[in-house]
């Protein structure tokens, strides 16, 4: 090699080098970070023995695996169409609720997304509570709530008992949860697997069921963790590793079925085989579209009518809707559709209620009729 040459290769092995070095460092930072991400954000993960949903450490929906992976979330975040939502609508919280509700009468308070107040039997019961500002998991991004919480926290009367579905962000908010145990000590009711979040959080009193399996935090009240069609995660590589449910709470004033999320599937019909009447359901609505990647893990509004068909139930409630946007539909989109699934189907809008933010009912006893009438369709068939 003559000593031109050495020196014209002198300058491009030293960029060679360079770029080496640097792509080198480019991917040991991006793996740390991923590492370092997922071990802050990931959720324990659940071990115990095969089930019908559960083997090889996952949790699985029976039936069809028809849910999308990564790439296709990648593909719907590059080619969504998002509807319209305001950013913030200021809207001032409602009055405080009663201390507690007896006597055969079951009371419900839509608080915001799935977040609702029921009162039963002289109990206080929390569904999926979510105070904080961001369904995510750090304070500085992520889904925003374009408007404050229907009750103040401050507002709440004693709470008895928490319901959590499952461990997304819009559902299991662990400062909500700190707060919760701080000023009333209640027990949290979680599907197999959130114990250990919780706990790592320190929060104590939770209880874990499989679905099917029930508790009694009271001598006449039971509350049943029931399946639900969907999926969980917090972090980047924990999919599936806790479990997801709905619940049912059934007391002396009647049946209460909170559906946390959830796509279509027989579930409905066998809760309402062996829970029925149904006084109260609450039904998701929301996050529904596009329908090609959210059917397998959201009801449409029209789905949640058909649910509300299935389960046969005296009254529904719609939730999961018009706080956090995290479908392409828009902020109204999920209420407008399921007014016209109702009008479709010809059911009535006394039946399935759109409460405001905070506001609060009390439920009608369920018709002896309507659970009769069932019964005959189902000989029936
Ligand atoms: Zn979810
Ligand atoms: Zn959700």
């Amino acid at each position: 090699m003559t000593d031109r040459n050495k020196r014209r290769n002198f300058p491009s092995n030293v960029w060679l080098r360079r770029a080496l070095f640097f792509s080198g460092a480019l991917v040991t930072g991006g793996i740390t970070v991923y590492a370092v991400a997922d071990r802050l954000f990931s959720a324990p993960r659940y071990e115990g023995p095969v089930s019908d949903h559960f083997g090889d450490g996952k949790f699985y929906n029976p039936g069809p695996q028809d849910q999308h992976g990564f790439a296709d979330f990648l593909r719907w975040r590059l080619t969504g169409n998002p509807g319209v939502w305001r950013r913030w609508m200021d809207a001032r919280p409602r009055a405080a609720p009663p201390e507690r509700v007896g006597d055969g009468r079951l009371r419900v308070t839509f608080i915001g997304h799935a977040t609702t107040l029921i009162q039963m039997d002289g109990l206080n019961i929390l569904t999926d509570p979510v105070w904080s500002e961001r369904a995510s998991p750090v304070a500085w991004a992520g889904p925003k709530r374009v408007r404050p919480p229907g009750l103040r926290f401050e507002d709440l009367p004693q709470i008895d008992a928490v319901l959590i579905s499952h461990n997304h962000y819009d559902h299991l908010d662990v400062p909500t949860l700190r707060r919760l145990a701080e000023a009333h000590r209640p027990r949290y009711i979680v599907a197999l697997g959130n114990r250990a979040l919780l706990e790592s959080k320190g929060v104590r009193g939770v209880v874990e069921l499989d679905w099917w399996q029930g508790f009694q935090p009271a001598d006449d009240l039971q509350i049943v963790c029931v399946p639900a069609k969907h999926f969980s995660g917090r972090g980047l590589s924990d999919r599936d590793r806790t479990l997801w449910c709905g619940y049912v709470i059934q007391g002396s004033s009647g049946t209460t079925y909170f559906a946390g999320d959830t796509a279509m599937g027989p579930h409905f019909g066998e809760i309402r085989d062996r829970y029925g009447p149904i006084r109260l359901a609450l039904l998701p609505i929301g996050a529904f579209l596009p329908r090609w990647f959210m059917a397998p893990v959201h009801v449409s509004p029209e789905e949640a009518v058909e649910a509300h068909q299935i389960l046969d139930a005296g009254t529904s409630v719609a939730i999961h809707f018009g706080t956090f946007a995290l479908g392409d539909d828009g902020e109204r989109e999920a209420v407008e559709e399921l007014y016209r699934a109702l009008e479709n189907a010809g059911e009535q809008r006394e039946r399935f209620w759109v409460l405001d933010f905070g506001e609060g009912r009390d439920v009608p006893p369920v018709e002896r009729r309507a659970s009769e009438s069932w019964h005959e369709l189902k000989s029936r068939r």
